[in-house]
């Protein structure tokens, strides 16, 4: 069903806590962590705890929650002291989407070239 946890999903296992992340901020419908491998000295990922494939399926599903998601981004951003940041949701393999569970990669705190790779 939609939302559902998925057994074989790793963000869902971070969010039951089985798996450990350096969790920054939770609310009742979303987890903050750090990302593993960090791309900038900010680099934090906003996931739903409910899980949806991307942002779209998000959007779709649960509109109220890609919301709180978006909400989360900026809240971030204000604990971080980002004057400037991208909100960025990779959305299917061609555009490097390695994680079949919907999360915002929240990125600053260099400058950030534009367009993007
Ligand atoms: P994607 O490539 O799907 O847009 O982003 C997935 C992100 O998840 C990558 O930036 C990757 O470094 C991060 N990531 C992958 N595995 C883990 C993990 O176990 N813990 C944390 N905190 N981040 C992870
Ligand atoms: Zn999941």
């Amino acid at each position: 069903m939609a939302g559902e946890p998925q057994d074989d999903c790793l963000f869902c296992k971070i969010v039951a806590g089985h798996i450990p992340a350096t969790v920054v901020r939770e609310t009742e419908t979303t987890v903050a962590f750090r990302d593993i491998n960090p791309q900038a000295p900010t680099h934090v990922l906003v996931i739903p705890k409910a899980h949806y494939r991307d942002a779209a399926a998000l959007a779709a599903g649960a509109p109220e929650v890609a919301a709180d998601v978006l909400r989360e981004t900026r809240a971030v951003a204000e604990d971080e002291k980002l004057d400037s940041f991208r909100i960025v949701f990779n959305t299917g393999a061609g555009a490097g989407q390695t994680v079949w569970h919907t999360h915002a990669h929240v990125i600053g705190g260099r400058g950030l070239n534009w367009p993007p790779g």
